[in-house]
């Protein structure tokens, strides 16, 4: 049970994030803290966050948002949901405001993209339907296997229930890109594992996959530590970041602890193998891999509209 805690929001609504990839539309995040409790997530770090079982919902988000749009000069192509946090929450106030939101801002033409690994209700998936050429979808599915998804995601919808929300949305007719990301060095990043997720995702006609493995700072590993109660899964999970990469992320300018360089390469080349055989083309999400790759792996989809984007370049 995740305790609601109602806060007004101060500064305007339609910000850009601090990551690159996400800098030309505004990014908004209804909540501080999110329910799906992933202990790999960076923003349980972030000073708003209230703490785990608790989150802080920005109620007064539709109220801002119909004063500021009417307001700008230029209206933003689409609205990212939400860089650290999650729009669909199993949380019935997070829900009702997600609803709402994508229906004012879709009603004004103004394209939504999202990144989830929630269960959309029926009532959000049908309005998303109704309006499919002004969404992008992404789905974070880091892996089919139950177990260390209920370990590591447990507020999370279960692998199925996202598997069958990619293929409603493709059937939709909207843009869904799937994020492999995070993959778990160690948990999933072997063989069987990449290639069950691929052949599923080849099944749905997914063309495009944007992956990466996790990072870490010192509170993530402690939070692994502490929440994953499989202490064999934590450790096989954190031994790949000892010793890591320390990086810069793009944009955010944060540091964080990766995988060694030759270990991401290895487990790209290997993802991006198994991809290719069922025509699935990879990005690399650069602001985390800056020593890898060039260029975005669209998280945001493409609001400008511009259809000659440059592919991504890996220097691999
Ligand atoms: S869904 Fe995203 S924001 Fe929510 S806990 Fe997981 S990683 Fe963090």
């Amino acid at each position: 049970m995740t305790e609601v805690l109602l806060a007004r929001r101060k500064a305007a609504v339609l910000a850009p994030s601090q990551l690159a990839c996400l800098a030309k539309i505004p990014t908004v995040n209804l909540t501080a803290g999110c329910a799906h409790n992933c202990v790999y997530c960076y923003a349980r770090s972030y000073s708003q966050n209230p703490g785990r079982g608790r989150i802080t919902l920005y109620a007064n988000t539709l109220e801002m948002l119909r004063a500021e749009l009417p307001r700008k000069r230029k209206r933003p192509p689409a609205v990212y949901f939400s860089p650290s946090s999650d729009a669909f929450q199993p949380v019935p106030q997070v829900l009702e405001l997600t609803y709402k939101i994508f229906e004012f801002l879709l009603a004004q033409r103004v394209g939504v993209a999202f990144l989830t690994k929630g269960k959309i209700p029926d009532r959000h998936m049908n309005l998303l339907k109704a309006h499919a050429p002004n969404v992008h979808a992404g789905i974070g599915l880091t892996t089919r296997d139950e177990r260390i998804s209920r370990a590591f995601e447990p507020g999370a919808a279960p692998p199925e229930a996202r598997v069958a929300q990619i293929a409603a949305l493709r059937q939709a007719g909207i843009d869904t890109q799937v994020r492999l990301d995070p993959i778990l060095p160690g948990l999933t990043d072997d063989e069987e594992t990449l290639n069950a997720v691929f052949a599923t995702l080849g099944r749905l006609d997914v063309r495009d996959v944007a992956i990466s493995t996790a990072f870490i700072r010192p509170s993530i590993a402690r939070n692994v530590r502490h929440h994953v109660h499989d202490k064999k899964l934590a450790e096989t999970f954190l031994r790949h970041y000892n010793p890591g990469a320390k990086l810069t992320m793009h944009g955010a300018g944060t540091s964080v602890t990766m995988p060694p360089a030759a270990t991401r390469k290895a487990i790209y080349q290997r993802v991006r193998r198994l991809a290719g055989r069922y025509g699935i083309a990879i990005k690399i999400c650069t602001c985390k891999n800056g020593d890898l790759a060039t260029d975005s792996c669209h998280i945001a989809g493409n609001p400008s509209g511009k259809s000659h984007e440059p592919e991504q370049r890996t220097l691999f």
